[in-house]
């Protein structure tokens, strides 16, 4: 009998799932666990609501990959320190190789006084409440009606899209460290909400900054035409933007929530042809009632790997031959070297870098090295590979994790489609763990 390789990958996202076609076209048997009940990560669960060509397209690729009889999902159990299933225990079930696709879950925070008070949330949270994922679906955000957005980039698009167009607040206040022409956004993110610009207060701030932006070479005429456009914010919802300022301290009021923001005003300076942010000591307050931070993730710790300025470390060796191929390992830097067996992609090894194109490559690009990694590497018989499963699937169950299964999944989703027809909308998600496991059971007992 011929000897193929058993492989875990953690984490059923874009690079997860990407990553396991590629393991599995090279013949490679993969156990796929994953902390949420349904695989897709972001791509189900942060891309924004309405985006319905790219979520299904998305969809259609993933259940095709998860059909394979070659991939087994273990959905609904989490891979830690403290959970049903650690690092250790993959390890010592005996997988050729363990791939870490678990994304950047932990909270990158400013450090700024006041930021644990009512009112003030980080983007990951409010991305996953609003695409309904447990536990973030079921958790009240208090948001009020004018709300500070920290940062320039697509999540905070996608965030402000939400706040007016949904939660119809009445102004959303975007503050960034720099100027207009340092936004991270795409110019085709911004139409969804380029409607409630408020133009005039464009006008304004745009004068208050034109001596800084004059004073590192940029072109303020220029900036004027791309950034001023004409017309009323739509139905008097505002969005307006604060530049040349960092925050400094969230000010609540006597019930611990919101009541401002203070910001300290920036000015800009070239380092190495760059513009960089610098502090000028004179404070603004900024009133707003809610604060989001949509400054980037960190992975997350707790998942076991060597950890450092909230990324995990990985080999800063490069091979010859590929472009980058060490990278993919995890990396001791006490001992000086890279953890045999142990691999990361997607936003574990990059987090908050790139949209789905840019994990799913990544993680192409490492199993590449995973595959060669293999070589190596004596294989199982199909009878030892099945024990090893159910060897897993004893460990998790023995901890009283509950855990789902491919055809779950299906199940779930056909009751899901089911019910966005009867709503007569193209999605629904059911919005807690135990409802889905409740539709699950019934619907295997038929009903
Ligand atoms: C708000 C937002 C909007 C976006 N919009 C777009 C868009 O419109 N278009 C686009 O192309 N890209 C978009 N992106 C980017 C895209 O979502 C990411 O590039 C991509 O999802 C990253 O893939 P990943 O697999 O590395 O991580 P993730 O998508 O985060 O997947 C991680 C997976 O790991 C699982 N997991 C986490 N921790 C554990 C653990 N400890 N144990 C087991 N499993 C675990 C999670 O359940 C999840 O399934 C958006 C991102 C965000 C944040």
């Amino acid at each position: 009998m011929s000897q193929q390789h058993l492989v875990a990958v953690v984490g059923a996202g874009p690079a997860g799932l990407y990553g396991t076609r590629k393991l599995t076209e090279a013949g490679h048997r993969v156990v796929l666990l994953n902390r949420d009940i349904k695989p897709g990560g972001l791509a189900e669960y942060g891309i924004f609501v309405d985006k319905e060509k790219m979520k299904t397209g998305l969809r259609k690729q993933f259940k095709k990959i998860l059909a394979d009889p070659k991939v087994f999902y273990l959905g609904h159990v989490t891979v830690g320190q403290n959970q049903p299933v650690s690092l250790d225990d993959l390890k010592n079930v005996g997988f050729g190789a363990i791939v870490v696709t678990a994304g950047a879950q932990g909270t990158k925070k400013l450090g700024i006084e006041g930021e644990d008070c009512v009112g003030v949330y980080h983007a990951k949270d409010v991305v996953y409440h609003y695409n309904s994922l447990p536990p973030f679906s079921e958790r009240n955000f208090e948001i009020g009606k004018r709300v500070a957005i920290i940062g320039m980039g697509n999540v905070m698009v996608d965030i402000a899209n939400w706040l007016l167009n949904h939660k119809k607040v009445d102004q959303v206040v975007v503050v960034a460290r720099r100027g207009p022409i340092e936004k991270a956004y795409d110019d085709s993110e911004f139409e969804y909400i380029d409607m409630y610009l408020d133009n005039a207060d464009m006008k304004q701030e745009i004068d208050r900054i034109s001596a800084h932006l004059a004073a590192v070479g940029q072109d303020v005429e220029a900036i004027k035409s791309k950034f001023i456009k004409q017309g009323e914010p739509l139905e008097g919802r505002r969005l307006t933007f604060r530049y040349l300022y960092s925050p400094i301290k969230v000010i609540a009021n006597d019930q611990g929530r919101v009541a401002a923001l203070e910001a300290e005003q920036n000015e800009m300076i070239l380092q190495d042809g760059k513009t960089v942010a610098k502090g000028t000591g004179k404070t603004q307050r900024i009133d707003v009632d809610s604060v989001i931070y949509a400054i980037g993730d960190q992975v997350d710790a707790s998942l076991g790997l060597p950890f450092s300025r909230g990324a995990f470390v990985t080999n800063p060796e490069k091979l010859p031959g590929d472009p980058n191929p060490a990278a993919y390992q995890p990396y001791d830097p006490e001992i000086k070297k890279a953890l045999d067996g142990i691999f990361v992609a997607g936003w574990s090894r990059n987090a908050s870098v790139g949209l789905v194109g840019v994990a799913k490559q990544d993680a192409e690009r490492g199993m590449k090295v995973v595959n060669e990694y293999l070589k190596t590497k004596p294989g199982f018989s199909s009878g030892e590979m099945e024990e090893k499963i159910e060897g897993l699937i004893d460990t998790i169950k023995q901890k009283g994790a509950s855990v789902v299964t491919k055809e779950d999944v299906e199940l779930l989703e056909g009751a899901e489609q089911e019910e966005a027809r009867a709503r007569k909308t193209w999605d629904f998600k059911y919005t807690s763990d135990d409802k889905m496991l409740e539709v699950i059971k019934a619907r295997k007992a038929g009903k």
